[in-house]
């Protein structure tokens, strides 16, 4: 199988979707100009579904993105609570409207080795996978917040479901750069958990 810097590739275009249990911590990759790859994170919970944690923003029709879309299985990011004003939207949506290619993410790494692979692994230990299944539908219907792409996004609401923890490194690059600083972990987790957000999110 495809593997690429700290993650491995588990479904493309559907194929082997037997792979993925409730729970999976999964993400896709993206090519932005310029910028490199961003990705997009959410928790499988079974039945070909995701759940996952995207901004929300106001479209000249008066309408908002997302919207349903034309999928038959899904209807495109649906079905998610939306808190009027708070741009941030925790939806459902089929593996297919999620991303094509699927890759997995993983927990309980070493620090360092998650420095070095941003946005595909987590120092954090896991919870039992079916909590994870249990957070996100919990958040399906309570929200999570205002998105923020630095310091509330879609790897914190994964990692949040996986460990009860707000975790990635968006927030550490922010503030140093490539440049990280050898700090004590507690307060690398800190920044990671990007507390400087005020928007409540248990
Ligand atoms: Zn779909």
């Amino acid at each position: 199988m495809e593997t690429i810097k700290g993650a491995q590739l588990i479904t493309q275009n559907e194929i082997n979707m037997g792979l993925l249990r409730p729970g999976d911590h999964i993400f896709t990759r993206f090519i932005k100009r310029s910028k490199g790859f961003y990705s997009h994170h959410g928790i499988y919970v079974g039945h070909g579904m995701v759940i996952h944690f995207v901004p929300v923003w106001p479209l000249k029709d008066g309408t908002e993105f997302p919207n349903p879309g034309p999928c038959e299985k899904c209807q495109g990011f649906n079905g998610g609570h939306h808190i009027i004003g708070v741009y941030g939207k925790v939806v459902t949506s089929c593996v297919g409207c999620f991303g094509n290619q699927i890759y997995l993410y993983r927990y309980g790494v070493s620090w360092p080795e998650a420095l070095l692979n941003p946005s595909t692994c987590c120092p954090y230990k896991s919870k039992p996978l079916d909590e994870a299944v249990k957070t996100a539908n919990e958040k399906l219907n309570t929200g999570f917040g205002g998105y923020d792409p630095t310091t509330n996004n879609c790897e914190h609401f994964a990692t949040f479901c996986r460990t009860g923890i707000k975790y990635s490194l968006l927030p550490i690059f922010e503030k140093f750069g490539d440049k990280v600083p050898e700090l004590p972990v507690d307060e690398l987790g800190k920044i990671a958990a990007g507390t400087n957000v005020s928007v409540a999110v248990m």
